[in-house]
């Protein structure tokens, strides 16, 4: 559980490589309480006391983040865009 946001940008990084998250802005991001969904980047579940980001584009299925991981994909993103 002691994660360090280090290796979880290496993660969210090669995911983003192998085409396993997406690159393109969302359309859509609602916060929300965890609804128990894993989240995209870190596989773990988003439990019920912590913030879920639910991503939502028009050609990519919904997809969900803890929201510290949402950050680290975004920052991710905004690198690889460069
Ligand atoms: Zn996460």
């Amino acid at each position: 559980m002691a994660d360090v946001p280090e290796s979880l940008a290496r993660i969210v990084r090669s995911k983003l490589t192998a085409g396993t998250l997406p690159h393109d802005d969302p359309q859509t991001v609602t916060a929300r309480n965890g609804s128990a969904e894993s989240c995209a980047a870190c596989d773990q579940t988003i439990q019920l006391s912590q913030i879920e980001l639910e991503v939502h584009y028009r050609n990519w299925p919904t997809i969900s983040f803890h929201f510290g991981c949402y950050r680290i994909w975004e920052a991710e993103r905004q690198r690889s865009a460069n």
